[in-house]
């Protein structure tokens, strides 16, 4: 028998088809909540009749989320996976250990469109958006493969999440939720290169996440160089909308810079971004700039890190250098699919 996707459906769908069926609407509606606990597996339904956890499982699937790659750090236990899709897509995920705990950076699109220049993913184009179950799928797939519980999520994997909102919202909303994979909004970071018009909803919302804004630069001139999105959304309009989130939320909203030298290293950029953060609840994270195949960029060198984070400091903004985790690994997200794609081209090229 044919089977549907059934997050494919919308919820009139689905109560329409098990209607036919002879099933109340509510079931529908115990369906799809199950679905957005991540729960994907019909049988642990437990609050559906049986026949109707057979009946679901013969004529609907779940989209899944396969390990088709691992990769383990020697150094630090960094677990870099990349997950396929029903379609064939594939995503990366980064399973990282803190001293509180298991973090995961999750990808929430295959690709993404906002071409910024320093990124691996952004080379490839988009393909497509993942689904909020996709996403959930990560964690599940993650959790069982590492056998560890993730306590905390950073939305920083390939793809721009503002431009799935939808679905990133959906996930989001999902994860608050007890039963399932549940994780709270306390412990989740959304990273973006700054669609202003997703932070002014976003604001809305009521989701008490940290928001991280990739920022890399203290001016457009810089900006709009390596970010494509600044043309649309210059820096003024993006800490604009930073300073509407933080009043807000009451939360603190962190600043991701990128250190490529020669490019946004100098002490004038450093005197120019403390500038303009003055006076906003904020924190910066340095990070070096991760080398990327076919680009040309280099980071910055630590003793030029560690400058640029005193001049931060001494104007009173709060800094930090970010750690690297999984160095040996490749640990940030993009390159890996990116290798992939490109044996799998070698072999489609093979006669
Ligand atoms: N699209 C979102 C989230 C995914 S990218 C965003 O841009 O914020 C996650 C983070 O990795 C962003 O801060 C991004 O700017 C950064 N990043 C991308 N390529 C990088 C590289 N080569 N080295 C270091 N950070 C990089
Ligand atoms: Fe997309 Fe973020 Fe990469 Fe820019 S840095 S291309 S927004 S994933």
């Amino acid at each position: 028998m044919a089977t549907t996707d059934i997050r494919s459906l919308t919820p009139e769908q689905l109560a329409e088809q098990l209607k036919e069926r002879g099933y109340p609407a509510f079931r529908a509606r115990q369906v799809l909540q199950w679905l957005d606990r991540g729960v994907t597996d019909f049988q642990q339904m437990n609050n559906l009749p049986l026949s109707l956890r057979e009946e679901l499982a013969a004529l609907y699937t779940v989209p899944g989320v396969a390990i088709a790659r691992k990769l383990t750090s020697a150094i630090d236990g960094t677990v870099k996976y990349l997950f396929r899709l029903d379609d064939g897509e594939t995503v990366e995920s980064v399973l990282m250990q803190y001293k509180h705990g298991w973090s995961q950076c999750l990808s929430t699109q295959v690709g993404c469109k906002m071409g910024c220049t320093f990124c691996a993913t952004g080379m490839g184009g988009f393909i497509r958006n993942l689904s909020a179950a996709e996403m959930l799928g990560q964690i599940e797939a993650a959790q069982r493969d590492a056998g560890v519980r993730v306590s905390s999520i950073v939305l920083m994997g390939m793809g721009e999440p503002l431009d799935n909102y939808e679905q990133v919202v959906r996930f989001l909303r999902a994860l608050g939720e007890e039963g399932g994979v549940h994780i709270g909004m306390r412990h989740i970071s959304l990273s973006t290169c700054g669609l202003v018009d997703g932070i002014r909803r976003l604001k809305e919302e009521k989701i008490p996440l940290t928001l991280s804004i990739s920022l890399h630069a203290p001016n457009d001139q810089i900006r709009s160089r390596t970010m494509p999105v600044n043309r649309r959304w210059p820096i003024a309009e993006l800490l604009d909308a930073c300073r509407e989130y933080i009043d807000a939320t009451g939360r603190r909203v962190s600043f991701e810079y990128a250190m490529i030298d020669g490019v946004n290293d100098t002490d004038a950029c450093a005197e120019e971004l403390a500038r303009r953060l003055q006076g906003m609840l904020c924190h910066v994270n340095l990070i070096p700039v991760n080398a990327v195949e076919g680009k040309a960029q280099k980071r910055s060198n630590p003793r030029r890190i560690q400058a640029f984070s005193d001049i931060l400091q001494k104007k009173g903004i709060n800094v930090t250098v970010r750690r690297t985790l999984g160095a040996d690994i490749n640990a940030s997200c993009g390159q890996l699919r990116r290798q992939q794609d490109q044996q799998e081209n070698r072999k489609e090229a093979l006669p």
